[in-house]
């Protein structure tokens, strides 16, 4: 595949997502990848066995069909090596455990992921790994909570559910300086709207169940790491003793190859129904990076080439006592948008925000939080489901 690689190396991200991976005349001329299954992999002699020298060995260790997967990551990331897991949490929690030993410290963003959270603060915890959790828009002031025994800087950007910003490349720089690895969940924007490794990241996650597999019907993760941590996020991987599954792989490639049309969709959706909310009197804030008025706003334009479909926005309500009401019943009113957790499929979804876990990025006093996936219905019909809510809402009053 030598040949086609030199010009899809040239190529626009929108080409090489449809080319990366596979290359038909490898398999006959069929545009797709075999899915090929396998735990046993045989060797044609017992020496081979000792030291092998063949590409593959044992299922765990990778198959054409993973391998497929992860060659196109590693386009696309820029990275040195892409493992994959069984679920994007897992994606988090594993280079955690690659990188941390007792007695470190750990710098994570405040507004990370939820259940990262929970892993921090129980099994990371029990290892004796100091969790520290620090607000998103420190910037070069992540210098002063740098100790000696700092190992690891987690970053996500914009943060789960609230979306904050973050100067990737100003604390990847402070870091480094301080010989720490720096993380970062990169779900939101997807390698085609920011490439962490070329802001200073050392290891990009993913939970390739959002847009990757595009159709909220597989669970992935994948982790993608610069040269110099390739090798220790390999063999941790190893000891551990997790892979993805041939058939998922395949799956998440064959999301791949529609990911640019469909983010295109969903960022261009979202963007219009974030303006047309941030436009209605009962609505207190919309929380979108793409938006002039969002705090975050001139990190996103600097850093990222597009927006997820994914936003929040705070809906009015002047009494704490009634956040919740007001959220249920907005949500309750919905039709066309399904309750449910998770997002990056085509249809869209709704949830009320719990923030509880915070510690510095404190929930709004403005409102309850209520977070929206835009998926690729019309937009028309998108606003007037939420339409619907809003009208929920004020026949409580
Ligand atoms: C959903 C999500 C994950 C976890 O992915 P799962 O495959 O559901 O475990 C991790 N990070 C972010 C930012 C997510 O939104």
């Amino acid at each position: 595949m030598s040949e086609k690689n030199d010009w899809l190396a040239e190529a626009g991200d929108s080409t090489r997502l449809c080319h990366l991976g596979h290359d038909p005349f490898s398999y006959h001329g069929i545009v797709n990848p075999p899915i090929t299954r396998a735990s046993t992999i045989l060797f044609p002699e017992a020496k081979g066995m000792e030291n092998p020298t063949q590409k593959y060995t044992y299922g765990t260790r990778g198959t054409p069909t993973t391998d497929a997967l992860c060659d196109a990551i590693n386009a696309l990331e820029g990275s040195a090596g892409t493992i994959l897991l069984p679920s994007g949490l897992a994606a988090i929690t594993i280079p955690f455990l690659a990188f941390l030993s007792p007695g470190d410290h750990a710098l994570i963003v405040d507004s990370v992921y939820g259940p990262a959270r929970h892993f921090c603060d129980t099994m990371l915890k029990r290892m004796q790994i100091e969790v520290e959790y620090f607000d998103p828009a420190l910037g070069e002031g992540i210098e002063r909570l740098m100790r000696s025994n700092t190992r690891l800087v987690h970053l996500e950007a914009p943060g789960s559910n609230t979306f904050e910003m973050q100067d990737v490349a100003a604390m990847s720089a402070v870091a480094h300086r301080h010989h720490a690895v720096v993380t970062m969940d990169n779900t939101w924007a997807t390698p085609l709207y920011f490439k962490p490794l070329d802001h200073g990241v050392d290891i990009s996650m993913h939970a390739a169940t959002k847009y990757p597999s595009g159709h909220s019907d597989i669970l992935m993760g994948t982790v993608s790491a610069n040269a110099a941590h390739w090798e220790r996020l390999k063999q941790a991987n190893g000891a551990l003793g997790l892979c993805g599954s041939p058939d998922d792989s395949y799956m998440i490639l064959r999301g791949l190859r529609t990911m640019a049309v469909r983010m295109a969709h969903h960022d261009r959706s979202a963007r219009a129904i974030a303006a047309w909310l941030e436009g209605r009197d009962d609505v207190a804030r919309v929380l979108h990076p793409a938006l002039e008025s969002f705090p975050g706003h001139a990190l996103w334009k600097r850093d990222f080439k597009g927006a997820g479909g994914i936003f929040s926005f705070v809906l009015k309500a002047a009494d704490k006592a009634e956040f919740k009401a007001k959220g249920r019943a907005f949500l309750d009113a919905l039709q066309l948008f399904g309750l449910g957790w998770s997002w990056g499929g085509y249809e869209s979804l709704a949830v009320l925000v719990n923030l509880s876990d915070r510690t510095i990025c404190k929930a709004p006093e403005d409102g309850p939080v209520i977070r929206l996936q835009i998926g690729l219905e019309d937009v028309e019909d998108i606003i007037a489901d939420l339409e619907r809510g809003f009208a929920a809402v004020k026949a409580l009053a």
